[in-house]
């Protein structure tokens, strides 16, 4: 395999409102969409869609009816499902409200996705073959040590510490683990503890082979070692940003696995071309809605780029 994609798969229940309401509020909708979600099925869709990538995910669905659709979902987008596991019981569920600014705010409900602390033979297996091995903070953390454990000593582990609450329990064990890390801005400082960037790169850069700080509209700051390359994003007319950032770190993942580089050997050329691939892809995601829905196809990625190149 060459990226297997260790995290969560959620039912995403999304609704539109005028503005994202104060607490205690009510506001009303004016739709409501159901999709599959999850941060890690949203970044093994990218990854898949990226082309050329064979993907597998790793992770566990319940036993409602949500869990047989999730892994249908995932197997028309051509991802192997034989690390998925079933568990008893609800299928992870995310609430999500986005509104006419394209913000979100959303509630997630773990569900199957709580349920493993330790990967399965056959999850183990997927995972010490893979080139990439893709992690995300919505299942235990144990699990994403145990998938770092697991993987080859040439395999990749790219951790996206988001939701970054969970980083704090075991900082020092996943930072050990962590060939690149993936952080949004407010992920950085959280994780950090400070309330300036800089100051938060600066503390971090250090323990990684690379850092990646996605910064919305304004782009991605990647750091290898002393070196540091700004990447612009794309311009893009964006209705929904939800899963901009699954989209961007699948597509990373897939650009890496696709060099059949090392992680010892990496370098700042190798990190800019797939940065610049996950802002392209993230791009079109902005201009529609929804998370797994929104990821575009390697060709329309390729489109972008080429127009922009031109
Ligand atoms: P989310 O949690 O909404 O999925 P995130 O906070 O993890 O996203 P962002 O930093 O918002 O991640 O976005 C990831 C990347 O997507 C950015 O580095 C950028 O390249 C691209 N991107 C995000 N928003 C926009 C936008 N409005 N226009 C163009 N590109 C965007």
């Amino acid at each position: 395999m060459s990226v297997v994609v260790v995290g969560s798969i959620n039912q995403d229940v999304v609704t539109r409102v005028r503005r994202i309401p104060a607490p205690g509020e009510t506001v009303l909708a004016s739709s409501l969409v159901r999709t599959g979600g999850g941060k890690g099925a949203n970044q093994a869709v990218a990854a898949r869609r990226a082309g050329g990538a064979s993907v597998a995910f790793v992770g566990a669905v319940g036993t409602d009816p949500e869990g047989e659709n999730l892994r249908d979902a995932l197997v028309a987008d051509g991802v192997d499902v034989s690390g998925l596991s079933q568990v008893e019981g609800p299928s992870g569920m995310a609430f999500i409200s986005v509104d006419d600014t394209a913000d979100n705010t959303i509630v997630v409900v773990p569900g199957a996705n709580a349920a493993a602390t330790a990967l399965t033979p056959v999850q183990r297996s997927l995972v010490s073959t893979a080139r990439v091995v893709l992690t995300q903070l919505e299942i235990p953390v144990a699990l994403v040590q145990d998938a770092a454990t697991a993987r080859g000593a040439q395999t990749w582990h790219l951790l996206n510490a988001a939701p970054s609450a969970p980083f704090h329990s075991a900082r020092a064990a996943l930072l050990a683990s962590v060939d690149v890390l993936i952080v949004n801005e407010h992920e950085a400082l959280d994780i950090t503890d400070v309330d300036d960037l800089e100051a938060a790169v600066t503390a971090l850069a250090p323990l990684v082979r690379a850092l990646v700080v996605t910064l919305g509209r304004r782009g991605s700051l990647v750091v290898c070692g002393e070196e540091r390359a700004d990447i612009a994003a794309f311009a893009a007319d964006a209705v929904d940003t939800t899963g901009a950032g699954d989209t961007f770190c699948g597509m990373f993942a897939a650009a890496l696995a696709a060099s059949g580089r090392a992680p010892q050997s990496v370098d700042m050329s190798l990190l800019k071309v797939a940065a610049r691939a996950g802002a392209a892809a993230a791009a079109i995601a902005v201009t529609r809605p929804g998370a797994q829905d929104a990821v575009p196809s390697a060709a329309e990625v390729a489109a972008l780029t080429e127009r922009t190149q031109a």
